[in-house]
């Protein structure tokens, strides 16, 4: 089968063509402009590819309940041009199923598919880079609920040395997007992430927010397993501090097999950055499936 895919960034767009094995056939990536400039550029790559479905992870927020009359858009993003934007629709003349989903939970299903978590039921896949999100799979099934989960915007307790004035999001003063993401870590130590690799202040920071919102998602949702991704995970230097501060703020209050073994508990990304745009794959291949 040919199973179209996209995965929507703020930065850019990702469409390819994937075969139900993990397989990525053709690929194509432009930059994310305006709608009216970016939609029609992938609308008409698709356009001669003979695809059976189409499955978009995007970046949110984005109205997901079928029934809605503004289904498939996206929605109140504080992306630039990008806000009350109908995606879906915007590929509906190719005539084919289209499954729409958040881009983390496009990433969990392509972990879970294809990668590291193939088989496991209970995943977080959390991405931390331009912003902070969660993919959720729980008993097997992506979380929406009333719109989708927004992980990256719980609240965190802010360490006093922290030298950051506030935070960087505008809805909240101490979020972990707002204090993790990369526009956080510019705006704290005057330089991107990947600038900063040797830094051990940096990263120790870093580590003590991210570890508290894992303890958080392990308390709440009780995963199997939570796979990091984005820019983090190509600092690897940071996993062995996030263990740490999990095992300090956990406590020893739960003992299973998973949180005694904190190397596979808290992993990274296993499909070479390709688990969002393998796992839109099979959102649209799931909707196909549906549709019968
Ligand atoms: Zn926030």
């Amino acid at each position: 089968m040919r199973l179209g895919a996209i995965e929507a960034g703020g930065t850019k767009m990702c469409c390819a063509i994937c075969d139900e094995n993990g397989n990525i056939l053709e690929r194509m990536t432009c930059p994310t402009l305006k709608p009216e400039e970016t939609l029609p550029v992938m609308r008409a790559w698709f356009e001669d590819k003979n695809i059976d479905c189409l499955g978009i992870a995007c970046f949110g927020p984005i109205d997901l309940h079928k029934d809605s009359e503004t289904y498939g858009y996206v929605t109140t993003t504080p992306k630039p041009y990008w806000g009350n934007t109908d995606f879906v629709g915007a590929f509906r003349s190719l005539g084919v199923p289209i499954g729409f989903d958040t881009d983390v939970n496009g990433s969990v299903t392509g972990e879970a598919t294809f990668g590291i978590a193939k088989g496991i039921k209970n995943v977080v896949y959390l991405t931390i880079g331009t912003g902070v999100g969660a993919g959720i799979l729980c008993e097997g099934n992506l979380v929406h609920g009333m719109l989708h989960p927004e992980g990256g915007h719980i609240l965190l307790t802010k360490r006093a040395d922290d030298p950051m004035e506030g935070s960087n999001c505008p809805f909240h003063p101490n979020c972990f997007e707002g204090l993790c993401a990369g526009p956080a870590i510019q705006k704290r130590w005057g330089k991107p992430g990947k600038e900063l690799g040797d830094r051990e202040d940096v990263w120790d920071l870093q580590a003590w927010y991210i570890a508290q919102a894992l303890v958080d998602y392990t308390m709440i949702l009780s995963p199997e397993m939570i796979i990091l991704g984005g820019g983090v995970s190509h600092q690897t230097q940071v996993l062995p501090m996030i263990r740490k501060y999990y095992a300090e703020f956990m406590n020893g209050y739960l003992k299973t097999k998973e949180l005694e073994d904190l190397d596979n508990y808290i992993v990274v990304q296993s499909l070479d950055d390709n688990q969002g745009i393998l796992g839109a794959a099979i959102i649209g291949l799931k909707e196909l499936q549906a549709q019968g």
